[in-house]
């Protein structure tokens, strides 16, 4: 299954992604998860793609096709034979023109674009209340998805900070650079036939059961 989960900020595609990946066997590749651990590393890339990420704005398309088409074609990671899911890539369209080249040139076309979809008022609650483990990236909500511990990863025993990104002031750029530079990549798969669209409401259980069953 070669998919691309696509929504605003906060609609869940994280987790989704992890329980989607895990039932087709395939790599959750997450651009945003792959900056932040350059963030944590202090790498060249890390550095570069911060003070975007801070502000809420998209890290330049150079940087984040070269990385993308990299992860996908390298076969020092040799993950993706049995296809892979993209979580928060591609952003806009001339990253969904890089990505169709890439995957025209490796053989491998996309199965399904699995859009979740959800109302901007309920993503600023979702996104005001997540916090994310510094060590392995596990986001959880201070109301609907509690830690057992307060500020300590379930998963890792890592501490949950709130993203620099999560904060009100970032939430509501996020949400422009989405409406203005993402939403488009939605009608541009719809076209090629590839688009399914899910609600994003509900239990994060129900919500992969009901992707499963649309995917297939
Ligand atoms: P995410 O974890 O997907 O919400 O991404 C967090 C941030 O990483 C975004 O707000 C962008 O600054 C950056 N980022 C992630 N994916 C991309 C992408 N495909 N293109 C450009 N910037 C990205």
């Amino acid at each position: 299954m070669r998919l691309i989960l696509v929504g605003p900020p906060g609609a869940g595609k994280g987790t989704q992604a992890v329980h989607l990946a895990a039932h087709y066997a395939i790599p959750h590749i997450s651009t945003g998860d792959i900056f932040r651990a350059n963030i944590k590393g202090e790498t060249e890339l890390g550095k570069l793609a911060k003070s975007y990420m801070d502000a809420g704005n998209l890290v330049p398309d150079s940087v984040t096709n070269e990385m993308v088409k990299d992860r996908l074609s390298n076969p020092a990671f040799g993950d993706t034979g049995n296809g892979f899911l993209l979580d928060g890539y591609p952003r806009n369209i001339d990253q969904a023109e890089f990505l169709a080249s890439v995957l025209n040139e490796l053989g491998t076309p996309l199965d399904a674009v699995l859009e979740l979809e959800i109302e901007s008022a309920e993503i600023v609650t979702r996104l005001s209340g997540r916090r994310t483990c510094r060590g392995c990236g596990t986001s959880f909500h201070i109301i609907f998805e509690k830690p057992a511990v307060d500020g300590i990863c379930d998963k890792c025993g890592g501490e949950l900070y709130q993203r620099e990104d999560d904060k009100e002031e970032v939430v509501a750029n996020r949400l422009n650079v989405y409406s203005e530079q993402t939403a488009p990549i939605i009608g541009y798969y719809r076209s090629a036939g590839l688009l399914k669209v899910i609600s994003a409401l509900g239990e994060v259980s129900e919500i992969s059961a009901r992707a499963i069953s649309t995917l297939g």
